[in-house]
């Protein structure tokens, strides 16, 4: 069975000791409402991951957020998967939209960053999603399944039975615009459906496959409630413990 996925993305937010008290908020609460298949994930700042990896115990994993394509050189400022994994971390955000928009990573370097993640025991969370025009001009499942062609698609079997895949359309990253259910659960279909014609019907079952996009306590029930939907990534809404932790509780709900 695939697994249930709640991951909160921190991004360039909190000062080390915020961060510090803000997980340990979060493992206090976590830890008596997760259920057995469930996963909770942190993907926080580079400076925070190896405190947060020693607090986090079988409560919370931790993730970065980015890693370099490379496995390690002269790539001053820059930080490799292996040094990630070396702190304890377990996941690897690759390819969000900020990254794609603001620091123009194509999805030829994603794929670059996807194998080095994988080569060093980290399993990436693959994002891709359409922006505003795209769905509007109705080209979106063209975008997506491009994202997948090039990103992550050239994967083997083995390697991409590792990966998560998150689903973050742009318009709905940060804006407050959710996707409706049934709109997230029609591309999430789209995207299974393109990983069995890639793979196979059992890859693709076993495939979690996450939606971020202003996802909060009020919408988590009803999108994950989606036959398709495996869970979240949590921008705004992994800031603050209690909303963190309501997300989560909307599996069981
Ligand atoms: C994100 O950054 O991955 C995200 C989904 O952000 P938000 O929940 O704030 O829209």
């Amino acid at each position: 069975m695939r697994k249930k996925i709640v991951a909160g993305n921190w991004k360039m937010n909190l000062e080390y000791s915020e961060g510090i008290s803000l997980f340990s908020e979060i493992v206090n609460m976590v830890k008596d409402e997760k259920k057995g298949d469930q996963l909770a994930i942190i993907c926080a700042p580079y400076i925070h991951l190896h405190s947060l990896a020693k607090l986090g115990g079988n409560a919370i994993s931790i993730g970065a957020q980015n890693c370099h394509q490379k496995e390690s050189g002269a790539y001053t400022g820059e930080i490799s998967a292996k040094m990630i994994k070396s702190v304890g971390c377990e996941y690897v955000i690759i390819g969000h939209s900020e990254r794609r928009q603001y620091f123009a990573e194509s999805d030829e370097l994603l794929a670059e960053k996807t194998v080095i993640a994988l080569a060093n025991g980290l399993t990436p969370l693959f994002c891709i999603g359409e922006t505003l025009d795209e769905r509007n001009n109705g080209s979106y499942f063209d975008v997506l399944k491009s994202q997948l062609v090039n990103g992550v698609f050239g994967l083997s079997n083995a390697d991409f039975s590792k990966v998560v895949i998150a689903y973050e359309p742009v318009w709905a990253i940060g804006t407050g615009l959710t996707a409706s259910s049934a709109q997230a659960q029609e591309v999430h279909a789209f995207i299974r459906k393109e990983i069995a014609a890639k793979y196979d019907t059992a890859i693709a079952e076993e495939t979690s496959i996450l939606y971020g996009g202003s996802c909060n306590p009020k919408n988590a029930a009803e999108l994950f409630a989606q036959e398709d939907i495996d869970g979240g990534l949590i921008g705004g809404a992994s800031l603050k413990s209690r909303d963190f932790l309501d997300i989560i509780k909307a599996f069981n709900s």
